[in-house]
């Protein structure tokens, strides 16, 4: 009987293909508004962080297109959109 895949085993069999643009932007100004760490919390990727200077930086590699970020930080302080037709993520697991 083969054993079910927990989630980080899943998540390693989707493909990422690069854009020529980041579809994520923090708005310019916005690093260090507070209500950002929220996408800290709730990025089920973990692809935003905190820098040594009290900014909160995305890095869009690895992004699952699920707009949980915009949902709890909002227009005013993500800029988003789905990458262009052939990059993004390509999901391999349901
Ligand atoms: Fe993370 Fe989802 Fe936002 Fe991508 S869209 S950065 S996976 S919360």
């Amino acid at each position: 009987m083969s054993e079910a895949l927990g989630l980080k085993a899943k998540l390693g069999l989707d493909v990422f293909k690069e854009d020529k643009e980041f579809h994520i932007k923090i708005v310019a100004g916005r690093e260090k508004d507070s209500r950002l760490k929220k996408a800290i919390v709730v990025c089920p990727a973990g692809l935003y962080s905190e820098n040594e200077n009290g900014e909160v930086v995305v890095s869009v590699d690895g992004c699952l297109e699920c707009g949980t970020c915009l949902l709890a930080c909002g227009e005013d302080l993500l800029e988003w959109h789905y990458p262009n037709g052939g990059s993004g993520v390509q999901f391999r697991f349901g």
